[in-house]
């Protein structure tokens, strides 16, 4: 109880955070489980994203590189469309 400027961010979410709880999922890649974190969570809640995650971390990677891969592609192509016209 300190009488700093600085308030603790943790001690904030605090309340929020009893809404959450470490969750165990098991990834549609390599079938590990993966453990999806109460702060994951919050952080998906705050974004208003509503799809858990499905992948763990080292298979989401891959295929964050895989997609970026496509969209250089992808981007390629429509380049390639708007001069062709
Ligand atoms: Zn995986």
């Amino acid at each position: 109880m300190s009488a700093t400027d600085d308030v603790d961010p943790i001690a904030e979410s605090n309340d929020v955070k009893s809404d959450f709880q470490d969750r165990s999922i098991a990834c549609i890649d390599c079938n590990e489980p993966f453990t999806w974190t109460a702060g994951e969570q919050i952080f998906f809640h705050d974004k208003g994203l509503k799809n858990e995650p499905k992948r763990c971390k080292r298979c989401k990677q891959a295929k964050n590189e895989r997609l970026t891969s496509q969209e250089r592609t992808a981007r390629c192509c429509k380049r390639r469309a708007i001069n062709g016209r």
